[in-house]
């Protein structure tokens, strides 16, 4: 399956900003990962490098055993849930989490099985005939984790996923996300600048500060020793 392995990786953007410098971290299949720090530490570049929506200035990133430094990001087997959902307004939510589906040809069939599979899983089976206006924000929430389950990816990217609910929703989507992960029994790696968040959900915290590695340990031993 699909641990990850990423060694002495650098972003450098242009001007020179060095926005993530020789992070190092080796992370296990089916592991949940949080990385966490202040705003403008590296996070979402970090994350956006795994996905490989931003180029790899220095280093090497690879997904199980396959070096992919210079892999599309469709061809990556990740899939990554952004903080504003970026759900398309005109059509629906089934059509929502068909779409990435019906791009790469999968059978029509295949997509109805899986889009129900994933809205049940969900349970957003009544909304899939809604538009995107005509859901709340915990609502479009799940439509955008669906896109992203029917894919049925080896690795979830989710960048700040719950920054726009409230801290009602929050509260219940931490202990949604976490069953989530154990019943997809897949590789997460979730971005958060929330200390809530980081110390809840996550196998193992990984902190970052001006584009370094701080600390990297479980939950508890950080709570123990901060
Ligand atoms: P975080 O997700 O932790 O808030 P980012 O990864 O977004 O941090 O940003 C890390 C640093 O890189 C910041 O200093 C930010 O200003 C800089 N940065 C991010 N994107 C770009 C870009 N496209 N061009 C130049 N600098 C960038
Ligand atoms: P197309 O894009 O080819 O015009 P649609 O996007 O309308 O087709 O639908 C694609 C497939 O998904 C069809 O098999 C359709 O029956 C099914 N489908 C569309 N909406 C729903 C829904 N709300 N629940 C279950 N299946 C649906």
């Amino acid at each position: 399956m699909a641990g990850l392995s990423l060694k002495n990786i650098y972003k450098i953007y242009s001007g020179n900003v060095t926005a993530v410098s020789d992070f190092n971290l080796e992370i296990e299949d089916k592991e949940f990962i949080i990385l966490v720090g202040p705003s403008g530490c590296g996070k979402s570049t970090t994350l956006r490098m795994i996905a490989g929506l931003e180029e790899i200035s220095k280093g090497e990133l690879y997904i199980g055993d396959r070096l992919v430094n210079n892999v599309p990001p469709k061809d990556r087997d990740i899939a990554m849930v952004f903080q504003n959902y970026a759900l398309y307004p005109h059509m629906t939510v089934f059509d929502n989490m068909a779409f990435g589906l019906k791009l790469r040809k999968v059978p029509k069939d295949q997509i109805k099985r899986r889009v129900e599979e994933a809205a049940r899983i969900l349970d957003i089976s009544h909304l899939l005939d809604r538009k995107p206006k005509a859901l709340s924000g915990g609502q479009r929430q799940r439509v955008a984790l669906g896109r992203a389950i029917v894919r049925e990816p080896k690795v979830f990217l989710l960048d700040e996923p719950l920054s726009n609910l409230d801290a009602k929703l929050r509260a219940q989507m931490r202990t949604e996300l976490a069953k989530l992960h154990k019943r997809l029994g897949t590789t997460f790696i979730y971005v958060t600048h929330d200390q809530t968040e980081a110390m809840t959900m996550g196998d193992r915290i990984v902190v970052m500060k001006d584009g370094l590695i701080q600390q990297v340990d479980t939950p508890q031993n950080l709570y123990d020793k901060p």
